[in-house]
């Protein structure tokens, strides 16, 4: 195998897997395209990933064939450039570039000008006629050696050059001389072989081998080690090395050197964007030592710098510049980041690629390209991150704004909010009253916390997951949440909040990041979302393209408005318990909970008919003409039952009963584990009278919208938690039987579908018998998930953090569906259900309808449409086109 590379030399081969950044890296690839493209690339030679793996395995060791390969790689730069590596006279010097198939910080980045030692330094004084340049360089090489490849500390440097500046009584590195900077290295030189015990190297080709041991041996440093680990990056891919002749832009005032993009990375305009400094060395622009200057002169005037432009002080330079810029874009077809040095005049390219942008950049990017004819439309719709969105559809912190961050939880539900923090619903609902932004801080949330949580701008937890009730609840609002921030602790009588040694007091004001799961103490000014212009078209573009349909998980008439804004086309699934959470109704249900009897209960569900009649009639409403899918009862007991003496002593005068009566009656419905209790079907089957009430009342509000607007909804009534065939064939039954009764009743019929959820394995793999009964199915991913793996989706934030970094499961099974286990029970369920009944509507409805690469496999499985909460429908519409593509 070839393990050597060759890029803007004279000896360049066609090899393809010379620009195959598997083989070469990123950087290496870039390089080699670069240079074929006629491109000013300094030449250079990559060793391979290959390389790398190999020798990490072989126990760090560089064999002779490799020797050979690099030794004749060099002469070609050699012979290119006209110097030769270690020549006292006229040294040839490169930089020494690590760079893996994706850009990877954590890893050894750059070491330049080597090649340099006592001798070569005096060489190159001679041949650039400047003498403080090469001592410059010097110092630079053994102060970025000595840190990036030798491991020193580099504050040991930066001490020396402050000390060497304050004696000189220098405010600018600007202001040493020749002379000083030749006693600085004599003092660095000095530093390092103090540190290491041995002096610092000399010989070029030590210098060489020990910069590419440095590269490889960083690919498993710690760091890079986390950095993989976080963004699902294998370990076996390895880093490539780069070696490139040096240019110069620390030769005077005719150098330079910057990054730009070519086009704004943050608005996406397209304009040229970047920073440059004169006679300054890469490093330089990144360290922020010197403050750098605007590239163009339209952005020196909007800033109101005066430092020129490179536009205006290098004009010839600046149009070489602008000319590369238009060459990249029309071969890469992408936005590029690229980073240049002018040596004396010449512009030279050290490095592009494909740059980071923000989502509004990257639609109004996408979008213009197509116009430009750079890219097609299913291009564009591949380039945007769906999640990325995200960004666009709630009011976000102002990315240039400073952040005090207290501490890091689960990004539960999107979007910024700032407010004065409370420990309580009811202060929230005060607070807000009286004009207050609230940010609601609990332990964890439950139903009686739903006015607060609407009343509160963002919600912080210190328990639940990403499918807990809080999560759940605030992505179903719109609420930011950030959950399960276990750093913080809550004493709720002294309403007192700690994290760490910082204490957070009953209005203290907090910023909550929902996408990032950041709290920040104090507030942190926002900017508000805009779902017109690119946005819109790029949308248009997907709809296009999907198969699968977006519906929405909502159940109030406000929620259901929103999602049809975002574009949803129909309830995915109305929790008809979510309906009950407001404090008025609260205790209705609660009364029809601890009832003793079909009697008590009668009376609690007399009172709640009405209220569900309209909620259902102003919900079929908002979604006229489409499908709305309704779910009957299904609250695990535990979420509803009353807590606290105020809420007993309320209840007790509601329904006449003793509170010790009422406390007696909910031990009695005390449940061990609520989640596998007393809940779904479970319910129906032991209250009948319960799902009865809702299906005269789903029935009574269809026919009333149909008299009333003409416009017949078609409700898809679903059964929660099945497990057997038998359960829904009971209560098809009844509901059919209801439906007969309010038809007669009514005088006329309406078309409706009977169906169920499939969140049990035993529903899964029933569910060719169970299709017999049911009309469609709509995949629980949540509880799926949860009975599934045996992980309560209420306790899971506890544990699931180290399981995921310790690669037990690559990402939390309750955010992106654990597609290998419970994928094979949805899969198998769709495939039977169809095998009974093939023209079965099949759904899914957890909250993995909302995450792309769940919705890539839905894709897969051939369901009919995916339910994600009001804010997650674009997001799903993008990913759902994506998963056709
Ligand atoms: C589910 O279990 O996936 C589901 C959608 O129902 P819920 O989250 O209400 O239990
Ligand atoms: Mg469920």
């Amino acid at each position: 195998t070839q393990y050597v590379y060759t890029f803007g030399g004279t000896a360049v081969s066609d090899d393809p897997r010379a620009k195959d950044k598997t083989i070469t890296g990123g950087k290496g690839a870039n390089l080699a395209e670069m240079a074929s493209i006629g491109l000013p690339v300094p030449p250079g030679f990559t060793i391979t990933t290959e390389m790398c793996v190999k020798y990490l395995a072989e126990g760090a060791n560089f064999d002779d064939s490799l020797r050979a390969e690099v030794a004749t790689a060099l002469n070609d730069i050699e012979r290119t450039v006209g110097k030769k590596f270690g020549d006292p006279a006229d040294p040839l010097l490169v930089s020494v570039r690590s760079g893996a198939r994706v850009s990877m910080p954590g890893m050894m980045d750059t070491v330049l000008n080597l090649g340099l030692n006592d001798d070569t330094v005096v060489g190159l004084a001679a041949v650039s006629g400047d003498e403080r340049f090469a001592w410059d360089s010097y110092r630079r090489f053994v102060q970025m050696y000595s840190d990036v490849v030798l491991g020193l500390d580099h504050g040991l440097f930066e001490e020396a050059l402050e000390i060497a500046k304050e004696d000189k009584g220098y405010y600018n590195d600007i202001e040493l001389t020749a002379d000083d900077w030749k006693a600085l290295v004599a003092e660095f030189k000095e530093v390092a072989e103090r540190e290491l015990g041995r002096p610092f190297p000399q010989d070029p080709a030590e210098q060489l081998w020990g910069a590419i041991a440095a590269v490889f041996g960083s690919w498993d440093s710690e760091r890079a080690k986390v950095y993989r680990r976080l963004n699902d990056i294998p370990g076996s891919w390895g880093t490539a090395v780069n070696v490139q002749a040096m240019v110069f832009g620390n030769m005077g005032d005719t150098s330079a050197t910057g990054v730009a993009f070519t086009r704004d990375p943050a608005t996406g305009e397209r304009v040229y964007y970047g920073e440059y400094l004169i006679n300054a060395q890469g490093e330089d622009v990144v360290a922020g030592i010197r403050t750098p200057q605007y590239l163009t002169k339209a952005a020196r005037e909007v800033a109101g710098a005066t430092a020129p432009s490179m536009e205006e002080a290098m004009p010839d330079a600046y149009g070489q510049l602008a000319k590369v810029f238009d060459l990249l874009e029309k071969h890469y077809r992408d936005m590029q980041d690229i980073e240049f040095t002018v040596q004396q005049g010449t512009l030279w390219m050290l490095q592009t690629r494909s740059g980071k942008r923000t989502a509004k950049a990257a639609l109004k990017m996408a979008v213009e390209m197509v116009a430009e004819g750079l890219i097609d439309e299913a291009t564009a719709i591949r380039r945007i991150d769906p999640m990325a969105l995200d960004q666009l559809l709630h009011p976000t912190l102002d990315p240039t704004a400073e952040r005090h961050v207290l501490t890091v939880g689960l990004p539960a539900s999107p979007g910024a909010a700032s407010g004065k923090a409370v420990f309580d619903a009811d202060t929230a609902e005060v607070w807000v009253e009286r004009g207050e932004d609230v940010i609601l801080v609990r332990v964890e949330t439950s139903p009686e916390d739903i006015h607060g949580m609407h009343a509160a701008k963002g919600i912080l937890t210190a328990r639940g997951g990403m499918t807990s009730h809080a999560a759940v609840v605030a992505r179903g609002m719109g609420r930011p949440c950030v959950s399960g921030a276990s750093a913080l602790s809550i004493d709720r009588k002294a309403k007192i909040a700690r994290i760490g040694s910082t204490e957070i007091r009953e209005g203290d004001v907090l910023t909550l990041d929902g996408s990032t799961g950041e709290v920040m103490l104090g507030s942190v000014p926002t900017i508000e979302p805009e779902l017109v212009g690119d946005f819109a078209t790029l949308m248009v573009w997907a709809d296009g393209q999907r198969r699968m349909k977006v519906r929405t998980n909502a159940e109030t008439p406000a929620d259901c408005k929103i999602a049809r804004q975002f574009g949803a086309e129909g309830i995915g699934l109305c929790r008809t318990e979510h309906m009950f959470f407001d404090a008025s109704r609260i205790s209705s249900v609660r009364q029809m909970i601890l009832a003793e009897d079909k009697q008590g209960r009668e009376m609690a569900l007399a009172k709640l008919l009405p209220e569900q009649r309209s909620d259902f009639k102003a919900i079929f409403t908002e979604m006229a003409g489409l499908p709305v899918t309704i779910r009957l009862l299904d609250p695990p007991l535990h979420e509803f039952l009353p807590h606290g003496d105020t809420e007993f002593e309320e209840l007790a005068e509601i329904t006449g009963y003793g509170v010790d009566h009422l406390k007696r009656r909910a031990d009695e419905l005390h449940e061990f584990n609520p989640m596998l209790g007393h809940r779904g079907c479970r319910l129906g089957i032991t209250f009948p009278e319960i799902y009865e009430m809702q299906a005269q009342a789903i029935f009574e509000a269809a026919i009333e919208v149909a008299v009333e607007s003409g416009d017949a909804p078609v409700p898809e009534i679903m059964i929660p938690l099945v497990a057997t065939k038998r359960e829904l064939e009971i209560l098809k039954a009844l509901v059919d039987k209801i439906a007969g009764e309010v038809f007669a009743a009514k005088g006329s019929t309406i078309e409706y579908l009977v169906g169920t959820m499939i969140e049990l394995p035993r529903a899964a793999l029933m569910a060719g018998e169970i299709a017999e009964e049911a009309a469609f199915f709509s995949f629980g991913t949540n509880d799926l998930t949860q009975t599934t793996l045996g992980v309560s989706r209420d306790d899971a934030a506890r544990f699931l953090n180290p399981y995921v970094e310790k690669g037990i499961y690559p990402r939390d099974p309750f955010v992106s569906l654990d597609i290998e286990g419970v994928g094979q029970l949805v899969e198998l369920g769709a495939d039977r259900g169809r095998a009974t009944r093939p023209d079965i509507k099949l759904g899914i409805c957890g909250e993995h309808g909302g995450d792309p690469a769940s919705i890539a496999f839905c894709e897969k499985v051939g369901l009919d449409y995916v339910s994600a909460s009001p804010y997650r429908v674009p997001i799903a519409r993008l990913a759902a086109a994506q998963a056709a593509l």
